[in-house]
């Protein structure tokens, strides 16, 4: 297998893929929309085509161009908070994206995907660690839109035999230790960037999104797992597609959870000095513990994440943005 279509190579996510993809020698074509990716994420020996998944003559301009093997899509939306607010735009991106490109990967003869989902998929588990087999109750569209995805591979592989493999994120985090691309949002909502942003300007206060869970210091519990050992385990999929592996869903994550203050004391400790905050109110749709049991990757698919501690995921992270303040291109 060598050429490898990442749909969303310009995202957080994306842009990762495509850089461990081209470091293991394979050949890579990005379709990005660049609504929320960066052009400067884009690795200069990926073949770029600009546009959107949803969009059928750009996928059949794409596909008559390359010859593409494997597919992985990481062109969905994923902002918890802006899904409670506007749930018919994550339904049409993701969804439509999705029937589009299945579409079109049948046409091109191409059977083989590997796609991003989410800890999301389980709403607030009944079990810690929760395990690919627990009980999914969405109680957010993001992830509810996630669960149908999952649903339409099913049925795509039983009718035309398009294999898949869907890796079930709990909280990417970190950056290439190179320090070329990291996590960058017009809008940034997530934990560790927001940390950040708050330490290169004090002026900002930073906001601990309610401390009245249930967990022994009061704020959510999330899993944090490097972008680069995310990355790792699609290559790892695609080898088990290729070598006759069933579709199947995977947990991706450390095993091990850490609460919002820890994060918040972790990364001032990181970047040496007292980072001001207030507790603000709970935040919509976010589930109290999400910790994943990811024993399954590591079994069937041989995955073994490099980075074990959050601390060192965090300096990752430190090192783009306090070299990319302002994320890119500025
Ligand atoms: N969070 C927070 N303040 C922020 C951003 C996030 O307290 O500025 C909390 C959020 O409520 C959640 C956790 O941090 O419990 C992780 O949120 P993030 O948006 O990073 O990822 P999610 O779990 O929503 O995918």
């Amino acid at each position: 297998m060598k050429t490898i279509l990442v749909a969303g190579g310009a995202g957080y996510i994306g842009s990762h893929m495509v850089y461990c993809l081209i470091e293991k020698g394979y050949d890579v074509v990005v379709a990005d929309n660049l609504s929320t990716g960066f052009h400067d994420a884009i690795h200069k020996d990926a073949r770029f085509y600009k546009g959107d998944t949803r969009d059928r003559s750009f996928l059949e301009n794409m596909f008559t161009q390359e010859s593409i093997d494997a597919v992985i899509h990481m062109d969905a939306f994923s902002i918890v908070p802006e899904s409670m607010k506007d749930p018919l735009k994550y339904f049409d991106n993701n969804l439509i994206g999705v029937i589009v490109l299945l579409e079109e990967m049948e046409k091109f003869n191409i059977h083989k995907i590997v796609f991003s989902t989410t800890a999301a998929v389980y709403g607030n588990p009944k079990n810690i660690p929760i395990s690919e087999d627990d009980e999914k109750n969405p109680i957010n569209p993001y992830g509810e839109s996630k669960l149908m995805m999952e649903s339409i591979m099913k049925w795509v592989d039983e009718a035309f035999g398009i294999k898949y493999v869907a890796l079930r994120y709990f909280n990417a985090a970190g950056a290439h230790p190179s320090g070329l691309i990291g996590e960058a949002h017009a809008n940034e909502t997530h934990l560790i960037p927001n940390i950040m942003k708050v330490a290169l300007d004090p002026t900002k206060e930073f906001q601990i999104f309610g401390d009245d869970y249930g967990t022994p210091d009061g704020t959510n519990i999330r899993d944090y797992v490097h972008i680069l050992d995310l990355a790792e385990a699609h290559v790892l999929a695609l080898q088990y597609i290729e070598n006759g592996g069933k579709s199947d869903s995977f947990n991706l994550g450390s095993n091990q959870g850490f609460s919002v203050k820890e994060i918040f004391d972790e990364t001032s400790n990181i970047v040496g000095k007292a980072i001001p905050y207030k507790i603000s109110n709970r935040r919509d749709g976010d589930p109290d513990i999400l910790i994943a049991d990811s024993s399954k990757a590591r079994s069937v698919l041989g995955w073994h994440p490099d980075y074990e501690n959050v601390h060192d995921i965090i300096q990752t992270a430190w090192n783009w943005h306090s070299k990319h303040p302002h994320g890119y291109g500025k």
